[in-house]
This record gives C-alpha cells, structure tokens and sequence, in this order.
C-alpha cells in the first residue's frame, strides 16, 4: 500500500510557520544572552534548555542504534500520542483506530482533539485479527496504535500481524513499546528502515524507573520526525529533565539489574497467583504487571485497599472482565499482596 507522508500531513500543519525560539536565530559562540528575557542572575536554571535536546539525543541514538534524526522527545509518551494525533488527523473529519482493550491514552488524546475513535476487538488472547483490523480502514483513518506488550493484558501482539498491518495500511502504524524492555523480543525499532509507516515509542517510565522526569521517545523516519518537531511547543522537555535523565542514561546497568529482578519476581508472583483459589486465571506477561482474572474483582480490589495495597481495577474494560492488573513490585510487596489474599 502507497505511503504518501505528504498526503497524510493536515493542510494546516504543512503551511505553518513553526515558533522560532531565541536560540535558533543565532548561530556561533555568543556569551552574552540578551536575547530572551531571561534573569540575568545566575541560579541552576535561569537559561531556557536546548530546545532540541541536542546532548539527549546523541545518548539516546547511541544506545538504541538510531540516528539522531529519527528521534523525538517528548513529555513523556503521553506528549507524542498527542502530536501524532495532531499532525495527521483532522478534528471532527479523520479518525484513529484502536484496538480494545488498550492503553486509555490513545483515545483520549483524540477525544481532546475532537477526533473519532474507531475501535476492533483484540482477540480473546488479546492478539490483533489482521483482516478484521483491516476491513475496519477507511480513508479517513489515518493512525494506527498497536501497544506491544499490550496495556492492560500484557503479551505481545504478533509481530508477523503488525508487519502486515504496516504493509497494507496507507496510514501511519504506532507501536507503542512502553514495556518492551521486560520482554526477550526484539524491538520494532530495527524493522524502521523497512516501513516508512511505522512510529515507534519507549518511554523512560517504566524500565528505566524515571517516570517523574517525563520523558517519552518517539522513532520514526526522518520526515515524520521533523513533523512532529515543528508542532512541538518549543521547550517541551525541561533543562532539569534533559540534564538528570542524561545522569541516568549513563550507566544502563542499573536498568539492567533492575529488570532482571523485576522479570524473577514476575515469575515468582504470576506462579503464587495462580495458585490462589480467589485466582481464576493468570495471563502470560512480557511486561511489569499482571493481569489476573479473580474470582470477584471488585470485591476483592475493595478488600485489598483496605490493607493498604492498590492494584488496577480493570473489570469493567473490554475482555478483561474480574481482572485486576497488578504491577509486579520488590520482593516484600509481592509477599503483602499474596499475604493479603492468602487471608481474605
Ligand atoms: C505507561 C505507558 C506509557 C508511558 O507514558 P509516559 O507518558 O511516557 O509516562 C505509554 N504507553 C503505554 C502503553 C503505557 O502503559
């Protein structure tokens, strides 16, 4: 199918004049800054960031083996689901497709957009049904959101589906990888080059335990990625964010370590789940959370908060009916939950 990125780009984000901040209209080695407004004062952060994250960006090409012009940085994730509806899809005219059930973002970007929300059912494995996807396309549909691992379920949808959604949907197709880094499959970031289509997003939120700087990274070709870029707010990404996230970045083994603890407990709390007798079913996962089917959700997601611990409620969502999803946590809060529900 024909991907014209021209053709997809809203008439009005394609002849806008983007911002153009103070620091994009000089080049060279200036020392005096007059030119902003800012306090002349000097304290940590009286200096608008780099705008276009320069340092950040050269850190996150390096460790995920992409070129700096395929990135964009956002305001956590939940920024560039934003921008992407935005760029391509005009209010009350174009629409996204989604399939159920999900993470609630996508659709609630495009409801604050005032743009309509086509939805599918995921299977009863939670995996995408290609030709059904298919079938529900029309030309207005102009973006596809694809979460692997999946939000709320936790598997991973089928990467042969995915490629072939990107192969027959003339539209942009997001996968969102907010969680890849909990599973053993390879990211659809080394698939790029193949599918001119295709976004994909991580975030710095789960992982790598940062999800208080917000910072979300979107990775797409270079043309998608300048659209994106010009629609930004200018300094979308604070200097206190771009300064300790680069901190963090240096050392991946903390990462490392933290996710191979979190996967052991997931092993070891998925296998006490199941066998719970107020436990009906414990869904695989590849990602830091579990969804488990109880024998009466709601009940139980009261009882548990009146131990003090909180889970995700997710009974009333699509397919997910009695499922609570619970975040895989340390060694000792794993052991209250079961404890708790050993009692009740
Ligand atoms: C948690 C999560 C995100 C992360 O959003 P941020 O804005 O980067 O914190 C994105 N997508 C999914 C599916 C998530 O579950």
């Amino acid at each position: 199918m024909e991907f014209n990125l021209d053709k997809l780009i809203r008439q009005n984000v394609k002849t806008m004049k983007p911002y153009s901040s103070a620091r994009d209209e000089f080049e060279g080695d200036a020392s005096v800054f007059l030119d902003a407004n800012e306090n002349p004062y000097p304290s940590a952060y009286n200096r608008y960031p780099d705008p276009h994250q320069k340092k950040l960006k050269k850190k996150v090409a390096e460790i995920k083996d992409v070129n700096e012009n395929q990135i964009f940085l956002g305001n956590g994730s939940d920024e560039v689901i934003d921008l992407l509806i935005r760029a391509f899809c005009e209010p009350k005219t174009d629409e996204i497709l989604v399939p159920q059930p999900t993470y609630g973002m996508y659709s609630v970007c495009a409801a604050i957009n005032n743009v309509k929300v086509s939805e599918i059912l995921l299977t009863s494995e939670f995996d995408i049904n290609v030709e059904a996807t298919i079938k529900t396309i029309t030309p207005q549909t102009k973006l596809l959101f694809l979460c692997s691992p999946n939000n709320p379920s936790g598997n991973l949808l089928s990467t042969k589906s995915i490629v072939e959604l990107a192969k027959n949907f003339s539209g942009v197709v997001v996968v969102d990888e907010a969680y890849i880094d909990f599973s053993k499959r390879e990211s659809f970031l080394t698939k790029l080059k193949d599918h001119a289509n295709l976004v994909v997003l991580q975030t710095l939120s789960k992982a790598w335990g940062l999800a208080s700087l917000r910072l979300g990274m979107c990775f797409a070709s270079p043309e998608i990625i300048s659209v994106l870029s010009k629609i930004k707010p200018p300094y979308n990404i604070s200097g206190l964010t771009q300064d300790v996230v680069l901190k963090y970045l240096a050392d991946g083994k903390q990462k490392d370590e933290a996710v191979k603890e979190i996967l052991t407990q997931r092993e070891q709390l998925a296998k006490n789940l199941g066998q719970l007798k107020n436990v009906t079913k414990v869904y695989p996962s590849d990602a830091n959370f579990i969804l488990a089917k109880m024998t009466d959700a709601k009940q139980i997601y009261k009882y548990l908060l009146t131990t003090g611990i909180v889970v995700r409620d997710r009974s009333t969502v699509l397919l997910c009916d009695n499922c609570l999803r619970i975040t895989v946590g340390t060694p000792v809060e794993n052991e209250k939950l079961l404890d708790a529900l050993k009692r009740l």
